[in-house]
C-alpha cells in the first residue's frame, strides 16, 4: 500500500494536489476529445436508450459537440485552456460515450491522432469507458502509450449492486467491472472508477459499502464520486417529471461524504467529489451555485466535520456483496 499523498490543504487526496506534485507545479488541464463513439446499451447490441440518467450532451462541453475532427477539438481545447487558465501541459481525455467501443485498430488511429498534436506538451491520455468494453488487446494498446504518457483508464462502476445496474439500464454487471479490474491489474495504466450516489432505492448503508468494495482493488488509483443529478434528454429526466423523487440537498450530500471519505483507502486520489452538468440541461437538484462554489462549500463542510480520508478504513474487509 502506498503512503497517503500530501492532502494539499484538503481533508482528502484531491486531484489538484496530485497533479501539482506529479508535474512539478505546472498547470495541467484535461482536453476533452469526442471520437464519435456510441455505447452498447444505446446501439442495440445490449440495449437501447443508454443508462437512464445519461444524456451524453450533459457532460460534453459545447465546443467538442460542434467540432468535426479530433485535431480541431484538441487544438481549440488547448488554446482555450492556455487563454483561460494559463495551462502548460495537457491530458487528452476521451470522455463522451464509450471510448473503447470499437475495433482496436480504429482506437489506435484515434488515440495516435490525438496524441500527435502538440506532443511535447501532452503528458497524459485518459480514456473513459465501460468495463464490458475492455479486453486484453485494448489493455495492451493503452499500455503501449505508457512509455510516453501517463495513461488513465476510467470505468463506470456507478453502483456495486446489480439490481441498481439493471434498473438504470446499464447493460453491465458488477462482476464485469471486477473482470476488467483483474485484466488491468499490474499493467502500466492507472485505473479510475466513478460512482453515483443517491439512487432513491439505495440506503445510506448500501452506499457506504461502495467504499469497502473500491478498497478491495489496489489497482484502483483514482475515484470520481458523483451525486445523482437529473438531466434533460435522459430517460430518468422524463420519469422524474412525472414522478419526482428525493435527491440530495448539498448539506445532505456533504453529510454523506463526511461518512464515506473516512472509509476510503488513504492512498486513493479523488478526482471529483460531485457531478454537475450545464445548468441549461440540469433538472435537479439545483443547488444554485457555480461549480467552484459547490466545491468550496463541500470542502468547508468536510473540514468543519473533521473528516480525514482513510481514518475509518478497514483493510481486512474481503467483500461486502
Ligand atoms: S453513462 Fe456512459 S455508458 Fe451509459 S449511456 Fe451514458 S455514455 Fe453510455
Amino acid at each position: 500500500m502506498s503512503t497517503p499523498l500530501d492532502f494539499g490543504h484538503k481533508n482528502y487526496n484531491h486531484y489538484g494536489a496530485y497533479l501539482k506534485k506529479k508535474y512539478d507545479g505546472q498547470r495541467v488541464y484535461k482536453i476533452i476529445a469526442d471520437g464519435g463513439f456510441t455505447c452498447p446499451n444505446r446501439d442495440g447490441s445490449k440495449g437501447y436508450g443508454g443508462c437512464t440518467y445519461c444524456n451524453v450532451d450533459s457532460f460534453t462541453p459545447e465546443l467538442s459537440r460542434r467540432l468535426p475532427t479530433i485535431r480541431e477539438q484538441i487544438e481549440q481545447g488547448m488554446e482555450r485552456a492556455i487563454k483561460n487558465y494559463r495551462a502548460e501541459k495537457f491530458i487528452v481525455y476521451f470522455q463522451p460515450n464509450t471510448n473503447t467501443y470499437s475495433p482496436t485498430h480504429y482506437l489506435k488511429m484515434m488515440y495516435d491522432e490525438a496524441l500527435s498534436i502538440n506532443t511535447e506538451n501532452i503528458v497524459g491520455l485518459s480514456v473513459g469507458t465501460r468495463p464490458d468494453c475492455i479486453d486484453p488487446e485494448k489493455i495492451d494498446l493503452l499500455e503501449s502509450y505508457s512509455d510516453r504518457f501517463d495513461v488513465d483508464l476510467e470505468m463506470g462502476m456507478e453502483s456495486i449492486y446489480d439490481d441498481t445496474l439493471l434498473k438504470i439500464n446499464r447493460g453491465c454487471t458488477h462482476q464485469e467491472l471486477e473482470n476488467a479490474l483483474i485484466l488491468a491489474d499490474k499493467r502500466k495504466i492507472d485505473i479510475c472508477v466513478h460512482t453515483i450516489f443517491g439512487f432513491p432505492w439505495e440506503t445510506q448503508d448500501m452506499m457506504l459499502k461502495y467504499a469497502h468494495e473500491i478498497n478491495r482493488f489496489p489497482q484502483i488509483k483514482f475515484v470520481k464520486l458523483h451525486h445523482l443529478h437529473i438531466v434533460k434528454g435522459s430517460i430518468m429526466g422524463s420519469r422524474f417529471a412525472k414522478e419526482p423523487f428525493k435527491l440530495f440537498t448539498i448539506d445532505e450530500y456533504t453529510d454523506f461524504l463526511a461518512e464515506f471519505i473516512p472509509l476510503l483507502r488513504p492512498d486513493i486520489v479523488l478526482q471529483r467529489i460531485f457531478g454537475l452538468s450545464d445548468y441549461e440541461l440540469l433538472i435537479a437538484p439545483n443547488w444554485g451555485m457555480k461549480k467552484s462554489q459547490i466545491q468550496s462549500y463541500i470542502d468547508k463542510g468536510l473540514e468543519s466535520r473533521g473528516v480525514v480520508q482513510g481514518s475509518k478504513y478497514i483493510p481486512e474487509i474481503i467483500s461486502v456483496l
